[in-house]
């Protein structure tokens, strides 16, 4: 016999579904650049490296998740970094979220997104129309994750592989953790999607490579999406310090070493990231996702690198400069042109709490020291700065043990690198000859200082 509910009861489970209930929903949108009108600029290396075809599209993915009516989204785009600016103007046509966050893979070889990378050094790479483009195929993504969202449940699961990654700067420290969200229906645990976090720079293809592509992370989705049937969207983490596929071996199934630069490389790199993804599936535990408690705040971080400053004023990097006081939240925001004075641009850094989750949103390439607590101690005397204190780490600000980390969220600064192993003045650290790669591509010392208190100050609510 079938039980009979009061009209009363109905009414009342419809409203609690309502008010709390967690949907989840998946949308994606091809943005790949169309060639043969116009000079396509590869991003991520040298200058001038014109794309001359597509191997495989450059995508828009996202996840976005409502407890009730309170919605957020989740984005990621297959390129080099996205400026606060570009973020704004997707977050302009998403009115109804309460959070969007949009990161990019810092994919290498996409298309120039932030300017670095034209004809010459003077000139940007980014073609106007596409950041159009790439803009409405984030604002589609979302809108039809929206339209999907369906009630889920959710696992979460880590593996940890240090094989998977080449530091290529000293001292040698590797954020080896993935993170895997699985959502599933709630009745029969169908999967309804997944989100993968893993760190490592998407430069499989190298240097000298034409061909458009997402590079490893375009393998990584292609194999969870095959062995689960869902949409995957994959977010990238902690790259700094600096982790890469360069000088990674990586040997094909008959145990033959697969070369930087070629496709072989990406596809066998994603294939053993995505196994990585497996393993963490298998241990992937249940966990709520609600409430969605989102902290973020506008900072400024001074500049001191002069190729930026310049960029910033020729306008090769788009993006205005403020006076910078000292004080990363200042009692006025004061546009400035004059890289005579110390100046600053404005980002945003955030905090998560999405019921047992937490979630560090970083807009750059942070350095796993500052994330994991292992910046030098003692530090090295060829250090710039040895008196630096030892910036609050990321992670041990985090009390639940389910925690994930999105770098170039909402924002690219370049590298946070912790400021005691800051060291372009001789004497070198470590006794090298010269000094290590890096610093050319961080906005300045003081970067990973403000970056690491402002999370600090967040996750404490002050
Ligand atoms: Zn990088």
């Amino acid at each position: 016999m079938k039980p009979v509910l009061s009209l009363s009861a109905i009414l009342l489970m419809s409203i609690s579904a309502a008010a709390g209930e967690f949907t989840v929903g998946f949308g994606e949108t091809d943005i790949t650049p169309e060639l043969g009108k116009k000079t396509v600029f590869l991003a991520g290396f040298g200058h001038n490296r014109k794309a001359t075809e597509v191997h495989d599209p450059i995508m828009v993915r996202a996840v976005v998740m409502a407890d009730g009516d309170d919605k957020i989204a989740l984005v990621t785009v297959d390129v080099v970094g996205l400026f606060l600016e570009t973020v704004q103007a997707i977050r302009d046509e998403l009115p109804g979220f309460k959070y969007v966050l949009v990161s990019a893979t810092h994919n290498h070889e996409g298309p120039d997104t932030m300017g670095l990378w034209g004809a010459t050094p003077f000139t940007s790479g980014v073609d106007p129309e596409y950041m159009k483009k790439l803009i409405a195929g984030c604002v589609n993504a979302v809108k039809a994750a929206d339209k999907n969202r369906q009630p889920a449940v959710v696992d979460v699961g880590r593996a940890r592989d240090p094989d998977l990654l080449h530091d290529s700067r000293l001292p040698i420290v590797k954020h080896d953790e993935l993170v895997i969200l699985h959502f599933r229906a709630p009745r029969t645990g169908q999967s309804r999607g997944m989100l993968v976090q893993w760190n490592n720079h998407p430069e499989a293809l190298d240097s000298k490579n034409t061909q458009i592509t997402a590079d490893f992370p375009y393998y990584v989705v292609k194999y969870l999406r095959q062995s689960h049937q869902c949409p995957v969207a994959y977010f990238t983490g902690t790259v700094g310090g600096l982790m890469t596929t360069l000088g990674l071996p990586v040997k094909d199934k008959d145990g033959q070493e697969l070369a930087d630069g070629t496709f072989a490389k990406a596809d066998r790199y994603g294939f053993l990231v995505a196994q990585l993804a497996e393993k963490a599936l298998k241990n992937a535990v249940r966990i709520t996702l609600t409430p969605f408690d989102i902290r973020t705040r506008e900072i400024l971080i001074p500049v001191e690198n002069k190729n930026f400053q310049l960029g910033f004023q020729i306008g090769v990097l788009k993006r205005k400069m403020y006076v910078w006081d000292g004080n990363p939240v200042p009692a006025k925001w004061l546009e400035t042109k004059d890289i005579k004075q110390p100046v600053a641009v404005k980002t945003e850094v955030g905090y998560l709490k999405l019921g047992d989750l937490e979630v560090a949103a970083i807009p750059g390439e942070i350095y796993p020291e500052n994330v994991l607590g292992q910046v030098q101690d003692p530090v090295d005397p060829g250090a710039d700065f040895p008196d630096a204190p030892i910036e609050p780490a990321i992670y041990a600000q985090l009390k639940s043990p389910h925690r994930m980390l999105i770098g170039l969220a909402n924002d690219e600064l370049g590298y946070f690198i912790p400021k005691r192993q800051w060291d372009v003045k001789e004497p070198f650290c470590y006794g090298l000859k010269k000094a290590q790669y890096g610093e050319i591509n961080s906005v300045g010392p003081e970067a990973a200082p403000v970056i690491c208190n402002t999370f600090k100050q967040l996750v404490e609510k002050k």
